[in-house]
């Protein structure tokens, strides 16, 4: 009997032994469970929160967690503050004191801090140089003398080149109106037929003029004729596509068709730069016309004398309606184009004549010599005209 009693309070024993290691690893088990998680308090612009994350664990993978992209800051330009560097300035991340990357472990208690990276605007540099003249008016009916462009002290972003501040050191000398006797004669409603012809005169005359020419001309033979015009020497003018003599009274998408459209056409057919000037056909002007030229970096160019050489009059009838108005800084409207042209054509010689017999001289409205300069017309020996003041309301086309 004794012997069955020590073998069961064995048994017992055993089965005990085996509960509390079973309860032992259990609770061991439990413990590293609740171990597996660390804490990190992660801390974004003031803001703090706690994470619990599984080990082992990065900064890369608490901020996955925490759904938290720090920002890369931008190079901004200094005028416009568009973005000329993208991802300029990374943000920091630190642990305690210890400036970290991406890949650094993590531990448990840790205190990771984002700092993040803000755009930058560029530096800028100041440099004395040119600044430009005074522009010309908006629109011109007779010659102008450029102005004198005058010193400054710029300033413009190191990157972008954008100008920011601008200081006068010498002021610009203003444009100012043609009082020696230089003027312009100006051809429209070109290319045609008698253009070559009108040609042939200024060459033999060894003048240099304006032509304003109508897009839809610019097609076939017209393009050669229009191209003897730039080749030549002459100066080129929008005189719109097709010639809408009323485009003031039009909306604002057909004035832009016709003088943005004839600009295209004029530089994409004739392979020359866009012109300077635009000529408004019949003399339609408007704020909004003269607005969309100046866009296009054009000034509107009317004239002084219109002898009404379209309407076919004699020509000594258009001789002595020009020499009759002429005057210093004149600009002449003559037609080379819109339809038959042979009195107009009878007609150059002898005002290019006359008017030389009056000390005229011509020149084209981009060529004027500037305010300050001895002009071609003066003597070279006559001192220099002084600046004009500013000038005063323009007179009326014709
Ligand atoms: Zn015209």
């Amino acid at each position: 009997m004794a012997h069955r009693r020590r073998r069961l309070r064995f048994l017992l024993t055993v089965v005990l032994a085996a509960l509390v290691t079973t309860l032992g690893l259990l609770s061991a088990s439990a413990a590293s469970v609740g171990l597996q998680r660390i804490t990190i308090t992660l801390d974004r612009k003031g803001e703090r929160r706690s994470l619990l994350v599984d080990p082992p664990a990065t900064v890369a993978t608490v901020l996955a967690l925490a759904g938290v992209v720090p920002t890369t800051g931008r190079l901004l330009s200094v005028g416009t503050g568009r973005v000329l560097v993208e991802g300029n300035a990374k943000p920091q991340l630190w642990l305690g004191s210890h400036m970290v990357d991406m890949e650094t472990p993590v531990t448990d208690g840790a205190s990771l801090r984002i700092v993040e990276a803000p755009d930058e605007v560029e530096g800028t540099v100041d440099a004395e140089g040119d600044v430009p003249p005074p522009p010309l008016p908006d629109v011109i009916s007779e010659l102008w003398r450029p102005g004198l462009p005058g010193r400054g002290r710029v300033a413009r972003g190191l990157r972008s080149g954008e100008e920011v501040a601008r200081t006068t050191i010498v002021p610009g000398v203003p444009p100012a109106r043609v009082t020696d006797k230089e003027i312009a004669l100006t051809f429209d409603d070109g290319p045609w037929p008698s253009t070559p012809d009108v040609l042939r005169i200024l060459r033999e005359k060894q003048v240099k003029a304006t032509f304003c020419m109508v897009g839809y001309t610019l097609e076939g033979e017209g393009i050669t004729r229009a191209k003897a015009v730039a080749g030549e020497g002459h100066t080129l003018c929008n005189h719109t596509v097709h010639h809408d003599g009323h485009l003031a009274k039009k909306p604002q998408a057909v004035i832009d068709a016709e003088i943005v459209g004839g600009n295209e056409l004029l530089t994409r057919r004739l392979g020359v730069d866009r012109p300077a000037f635009y000529r408004p056909p019949g003399g339609s002007l408007s704020p909004a016309v003269t607005a969309t030229a100046k866009a296009q970096h054009q000034t509107v160019l009317m004239w002084t004398i219109d002898p009404s050489d379209y309407k076919k009059p004699p020509a000594t009838e258009i001789v002595s309606r020009v020499m009759g108005a002429l005057r210093p800084g004149a600009i002449i409207l003559l037609h080379d184009g819109g339809g038959d042209r042979a009195q107009t054509l009878a007609a150059i010689g002898p005002i290019i004549d006359q008017a030389r017999a009056q000390g005229y001289v011509f020149v084209t409205p981009d060529k004027v010599t500037p305010v300050g300069s001895p002009s071609a017309a003066a003597p070279t020996t006559a001192p220099a005209p002084p600046p004009a003041t500013i000038p005063g309301p323009l007179g009326q086309g014709g």
